[in-house]
């Protein structure tokens, strides 16, 4: 497992394994896993819960194991498993040997379903899936036994069997538990233990016709892998009574199951169904887009692992629901980036300068600085000539007040280079500013002028017949809504889509260090952001995602919050 420093706040969860501990509940073990149902791609709100079971393992000397609850055969991919096999390795986190699958545990289910048969706590319904339905009754009104409740146990046995092998068609007939019709948990009302589907399922094939019911498997899982702490959100809360009567029943090791809020963030969706709708209906590029909030579209946009596990580690673990600013992922991005990011110059809309007194064909190597935050990184040389770019922005024909950037007749400084001062503007047929005609003072060097004098602004640049082409892609939210939800009638969430979450700048000028840079180079352009190069780069033909921007606007409303 890679090596990174756990913090160790107290909360609940942790409080409960230290209790444990103390009174050897489970014999000084502390074995977690991670059930993910390999049915899409994990987001952000899996990173929670996986930093969540992983670093409790770490930290308690345990063992987290990484577990495929592949009950569902007709949603369920190999593809899936893949990834998110690739993310949680990603993320930093190694289930050494302890890799399961639910649908290994197929056979001793199927075993135990005979078992509760036998001991009359379970029985095969004919009723259909809308009849079983309407028979649960609702929060107020009991539910009403099934006509088929009382079978006889070897009618079930008989029933079960050919159910297995394949006797009755899809939906026909199930497999419940025998429990209480009247309970006010719905979920203990006779729920079904096993369906009929003939499907294929991605591991075991054809070998089965019947499948278990996630909640008939999830917790027995737990129970066969020796599971002390099975932590799950907080919408399975209901479901541990259930769990737990079929442990007891079986008569089997019993995992405590807590319960924690899940993760919510605004200007996102994270139900895997509805991303993957975003995917499917072509809203997004695919599940890896730079917009996603999956972990694959996080790592594509720039985002490292560090980052995650601090933002996971910021939230907490609570009770209770609530959702989560998306400046604070960003703030904890800012921070780890601000201290591995080289600096280097870019301009994303470029404005052609001419320096009217600098010598042509020449070209000096000027010293830029590689990470002010990190001494270590050293300098490196820029290469400065009488043709350069700068960006569109920091020109203005008539500045209002507060603009103090270039301007006709106004000097400014070149970072890392010389003061110039704008002396004309050339203009194409249709009025647009194409070029500024400036000088530069060769005794500012380096950036100051020896006769005291000030300007008001420094800007980048990059050298015209030095510049690297690029691609840029600019992304903003994806929704236009804090809440997604929130939507008038007759909309849906995906009217909340914004339509302006990807711009893409072509014709891009950066620095000639950047020519050959490998997908996942990550940087900092000065002032513009920090920028990741995208797999869709190729030689010579970078293409950078911007991550994030510089503004730290979480940081900003913290301190004015005064906290
Ligand atoms: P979704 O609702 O996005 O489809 P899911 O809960 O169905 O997700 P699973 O594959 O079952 O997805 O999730 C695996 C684990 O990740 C579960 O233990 C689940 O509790 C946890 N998890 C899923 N979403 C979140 C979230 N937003 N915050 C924290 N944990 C989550
Ligand atoms: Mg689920």
């Amino acid at each position: 497992m890679e090596d990174f420093e756990v913090k160790r706040k107290p909360n609940f969860i942790r409080n409960i394994i230290e209790e444990d501990l103390r009174t050897n509940k489970f014999g000084g073990r502390v074995v977690t896993r991670f059930p993910p149902e390999p049915n899409g791609y994990l987001h952000i709100g899996h990173a929670k819960s996986i930093c969540l079971n992983f670093g409790l393992a770490q930290e308690y000397g345990g063992r987290c194991h990484l577990r495929f609850d592949d009950t569902n055969p007709t949603k369920e991919e190999e593809e899936y498993v893949e990834s998110i096999k690739e993310d949680v390795r990603w993320l930093g986190f190694d289930w050494g040997e302890h890799l399961y699958y639910a649908s290994d545990y197929f056979d001793q289910l199927y075993q135990w379903a005979v078992q509760l048969i036998r001991a009359g706590k379970a029985y095969v319904d004919d009723l259909t899936a809308d009849e079983i339905r309407e028979f649960r009754g609702t929060l107020t009104e009991p539910g009403r036994e099934s006509p088929y409740r009382n079978r006889s146990v070897e009618e079930n046995l008989d029933l079960f069997e050919r159910m297995r092998a394949g006797e009755f068609p899809d939906g026909s007939r199930t497999l419940r538990a025998k429990i209480d019709m009247a309970s006010p948990n719905l979920n203990l009302r006779d729920p079904v233990m096993y369906r009929i589907l003939h499907a294929r399922h991605h591991r075991t094939g054809d070998t089965w016709c019947i499948y278990p019911m996630y909640d008939f498997a999830h917790g027995q899982s737990d129970s066969i892998e020796g599971i002390t702490h099975s932590i799950c959100t907080l919408e399975f809360e209901d479901h541990r009574p259930l769990y737990d009567w079929y442990i007891e029943q079986l008569g089997i090791y019993h995992p405590q199951q807590i319960e924690f809020a899940r993760l919510n963030l605004t200007y996102t969706v994270m139900s895997k169904r509805r991303l993957l709708e975003l995917v499917r209906e072509g809203h997004v590029r695919g599940w890896d887009d730079p917009r996603m909030p999956t972990l694959c579209g996080l790592r594509r946009r720039g985002y490292t692992p560090e980052a995650i596990r601090e933002f996971c580690e910021r939230i907490g673990v609570a009770k209770a629901d609530s959702i989560v600013d998306y400046g604070l992922l960003e703030h904890c991005l800012r921070e780890d980036l601000n201290k591995r990011c080289t600096r280097v110059m870019a301009v994303l809309r470029p404005l052609r300068v001419v320096l009217e007194n600098y010598p042509e064909g020449q070209v000096e190597e000027l010293d830029a600085v590689n990470n002010p935050e990190d001494p270590s990184a050293g300098t490196r040389k820029v290469p400065f000539s009488r043709v350069l770019y700068i960006e569109r922005d920091d020109f203005m024909e008539e500045p209002p007040k507060k603009f103090y950037r270039l301007a006709p007749g106004r000097e400014v400084r070149l970072r890392y280079a010389y003061f110039i001062k704008c002396n004309d503007v050339i203009k194409d047929a249709a009025g647009n500013v194409v070029e500024l005609r400036c000088t530069y003072d060769p005794q500012t060097r380096g950036g100051d002028a020896p006769d005291g004098r000030k300007v008001k602004a420094t800007i980048h640049w990059v050298s015209a017949a030095h510049a690297v082409e690029a691609e840029v892609r600019l992304y903003d939210h994806l929704f236009v809504k804090s809440d997604p939800d929130e939507v008038e009638d007759g909309k849906t969430w995906k009217d909340n889509l914004n339509p302006r979450s990807l711009e893409v700048l072509t014709g891009c000028k950066l620095e000639p260090g950047l020519a050959n840079v490998a997908a996942g180079y990550r940087c900092q352009f000065e002032r513009l952001g920090y920028f990741c190069a995208d797999p869709d780069t190729a030689a010579g033909r970078p293409v950078f995602n911007r991550t994030v921007t510089l503004r730290d606007t979480w940081a900003k409303i913290q301190k004015s919050l005064g906290e």
